[in-house]
């Protein structure tokens, strides 16, 4: 029998919880690399680093480890993994270019840009005369604002009216707060909807794609995921033809998610990529023989992808802050599936966990 495959995790958080417990299934074992103490991850892999990600020691000990390693979101320090390379120890997969485009919107946008595949229009800022001068070229009544990293639900970003630049106190305000951040302005897409694409690659280049899922949000953060999208079939057909153009530009090895807008004249744009497992895709735990997050293990893992065949239409509800004090009504119901982080603490705005809500197609037993 061959020795046991163990998979690094950089990051705690439920993208790496929810890896490592598919990789449990898969006799793969994981730890877990994350700064905090008792994260969601750590509670179901066989060991945790607890470290900083430039503790270089800390990441030597952790690479000894692992087989293979991987991240479980994008906001991951390049150094680290850059660090991690030069020890050889373990493939870390997805690749870093991909990672480096994932956290900037700039290079993000002009990637995409690049392969003709279509954003909304956007510009570099760097001061109040670029955005005077992109409100004058755009004809613009409004814009979005947005710092070019480290940006998530709805966090460093501002829609401004476009009048009266000059006394818009809370563009000021804005502007204050992110002095010395690299900014871009986009135009504000009049959307029907917003859809993801999330596609899992493997080392022989075979893909398999989630959705396009619809996606609602409240306060910026998702609430709701919705398979099918309802959207039509050209639509549907172009999401899945742009997140495998991006894939395979890149020769991913790992998931990848697309995020889009589909707009009124029938076009979809799309908003932004993320190199790993996605919020919008946790219904495939449920719906589907392969998730994301086993596709995720395996596709890094250098084991083939597996069928992304959803048996169960799904809804997907997030569990946001004290929502996860009415479970309860979930718990009985034969075709509802809830998951909880294991997250202590259920402070405003964090994630706790989430249901999923399968519309069988076969209800005998
Ligand atoms: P982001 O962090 O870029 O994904 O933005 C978070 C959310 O803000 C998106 O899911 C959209 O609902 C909204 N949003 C972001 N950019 C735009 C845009 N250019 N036009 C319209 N809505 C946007």
């Amino acid at each position: 029998m061959k020795d046991t495959i163990t998979l690094g995790i950089l990051g705690g958080g439920q993208l790496g919880r929810m890896s490592a417990m598919a990789a449990a299934r898969l006799g793969i074992a994981t730890v877990i690399f994350c700064p905090e103490e008792d994260s969601p991850a750590s509670h179901v892999a066989i060991g945790t680093m607890v470290a900083a990600y430039n503790d270089e020691e800390a990441l030597k000990a952790f690479a000894d480890k692992c087989n293979f390693i991987t991240y479980e979101f994008e906001n991951i320090p390049v150094e680290t993994i850059e660090y991690l390379e030069s020890l050889k120890a373990a493939p870390i997969y997805p690749e870093k270019a991909l990672l480096l485009v994932s956290q900037d919107r700039i290079k993000e946008k002009s990637f995409i840009n690049d392969l003709a595949i279509k954003t909304t229009r956007w510009k570099e800022i760097s001061n109040i005369d670029d955005i005077k001068a992109a409100v004058n070229d755009w004809n613009a009544s409004s814009f979005i604002l947005k710092t070019t990293r480290f940006g998530y639900d709805g966090k460093g970003q501002i829609k401004c009216n476009a009048l009266d630049l000059d006394s818009n106190s809370e563009l000021s305000a804005f502007l204050e707060k992110v002095n010395g951040q690299g900014l871009i302005m986009e135009e504000p897409v009049d959307f029907t909807c917003e859809v993801s694409v999330i596609i899992a690659r493997d080392v022989h280049g075979n893909s398999q794609t989630y959705g396009p899922m619809l996606n609602e949000h409240k306060n910026h953060i998702l609430h709701k995921t919705t398979v099918p999208c309802g959207i039509d079939q050209g639509l549907n057909d172009r999401a899945i033809e742009i997140a495998k153009t991006i894939a395979d530009e890149v020769n991913l090895i790992g998931v990848l998610t697309v995020e889009f807008f589909v707009c009124k004249d029938g076009s979809v744009l799309v908003n932004e990529i993320a190199p790993r497992t996605h919020n919008s895709g946790h219904w495939s735990i449920d719906a589907c023989a392969v998730s994301q997050f086993e596709n995720h293990v395996r596709t890094v893992c250098g084991l083939p992808v597996g069928s992304s065949t959803r048996h169960s239409d799904a809804v997907m509800l997030n569990l946001i802050g004290d929502d996860i004090n009415n479970i309860d009504q979930y718990l009985t119901d034969p075709y509802t599936c809830v998951h909880l982080y294991g997250k202590k603490e259920a402070r405003n705005a964090r994630k706790m966990g989430h249901i999923t809500f399968l519309e069988t197609k076969g209800t005998s037993k």
